[in-house]
């Protein structure tokens, strides 16, 4: 990539690098040296700058702490055995990014801006890119509302900042998942679609309560009527019912997701008939009892592909295939990995060398 944009560079004196253990990556815990920040103000965005990680300082009024104008991305960088750096597919998160922020009556981030802000801190912190097995930079852009006014109104000021955390594997075991039929997370005419930090601090409480009933995740359902399946957590869902992968259709409940993207992208090239299109619970159930429902699974960026083990809908538990006997699941998590070190032939351009 080339640089076009004036980032004003400030670097640490003293590197944290040897301090971290490698080996023992908590999700989300460890960040790199630096982060990027931009503030938009008067309708322009600008004072790009690349800074040490810390705390920042801003009025308790600060509108985005009562209002919940922020969003949030999520993508990864990974290290290639040559020592290539490459982020998987940041076009589609930039996209998304503008989608939540026009959702979010907030300011879109010109794509080329998003893109070089994330390659160039990448880049500046190149050692600490993780290269075990399932490791990778988590890149977290964000963005909040920043007017020290207690108005509900849109904010006029905003800050965009880029924090990079080195991470290992998000989940470490097959899935125990509820289908929840309570509780919703998002609703038609809502902002199911958006990052936006209100999703997830809505889904916490009837998370927390599936946890306690000793469940990994929570399968969403439809609010209206707790028939239709959308999404598993922070994570679009997919199923295998006698060949066919089939997945719930994108809508203002279900998020975009590039993983997801990339499955089916991946299930359409191999042959295997995809279905997008509404899925009801009771066909879930039904091809798990009669042996049909042969793989179910999250898709995401932070864990990958999250088998599901053992399904629980109205109190009735149906155990799945064991994933690791599963061709279909352990192909499609080996080549969405293969591709991200560069391993095997990137034929669809998902990579952006940095
Ligand atoms: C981030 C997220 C996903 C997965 O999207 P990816 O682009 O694959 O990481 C799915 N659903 C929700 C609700 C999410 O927040």
């Amino acid at each position: 990539m080339t640089d076009t944009l004036d980032i004003k560079i400030t670097k640490v004196n003293q590197s944290k690098l040897s301090t971290v253990n490698f080996d023992n990556l908590q999700f989300g815990k460890t960040f790199t040296d630096h982060m990027f920040t931009a503030d938009y103000a008067d309708g322009q965005w600008g004072n790009f700058q690349i800074v040490p990680y810390g705390d920042i300082t801003f009025s308790p009024a600060m509108s985005s702490l009562h209002y919940g104008q922020t969003f949030f991305e999520g993508l990864k960088a990974f290290k290639h055995e040559n020592g290539t750096v490459s982020i998987f597919r940041p076009d589609k998160n930039a996209e998304r990014f503008n989608q939540s922020a026009e959702r979010m009556c907030m300011p879109t981030l010109p794509v080329e801006l998003f893109l070089e802000s994330i390659a160039t801190l990448v880049n500046l912190e190149k050692s600490w890119i993780p290269n075990q097995e399932n490791s990778a930079l988590y890149i977290r852009p964000f963005m909040f509302a920043t007017d020290p006014f207690l108005g509900v109104a849109p904010s006029q000021t905003y800050k965009y900042m880029v924090l990079t955390c080195p991470v290992g594997a998000y989940f470490s075991k097959n899935l125990n998942v509820k289908i929840e039929t309570e509780y919703s997370r998002a609703s038609d005419g809502g902002y199911g679609f958006a990052k936006c930090a209100g999703n997830y601090g809505g889904a916490m409480y009837p998370s927390m309560l599936g946890l306690q009933q000793g469940f990994d995740q929570l399968i969403w359902t439809d609010a209206k009527d707790h028939q239709y399946i959308e999404e598993m957590g922070a994570a679009n869902i997919m199923f295998l019912i006698d060949g066919k992968l089939i997945t719930p259709t994108t809508r203002d409940t279900v998020l975009k997701g590039v993983t997801r993207d990339s499955v089916l992208t991946l299930a359409q090239q191999w042959g295997i008939p995809v279905e997008e299109r509404r899925v009801s619970v009771s066909e879930i159930i039904e091809a798990a009892k009669n042996g049909k429902l042969t793989d179910a699974f999250g898709a995401g960026t932070a864990a990958g592909v999250a088998s599901v083990i053992a399904i629980t809908y109205s109190h009735q538990k149906y155990d799945l295939p064991n994933p690791e006997n599963s061709e279909f699941t352990q192909k499609l998590s080996k080549t969405l990995l293969d591709i991200k070190y560069g391993r095997i032939a990137d034929k669809n351009g998902w990579n952006l060398v940095v």
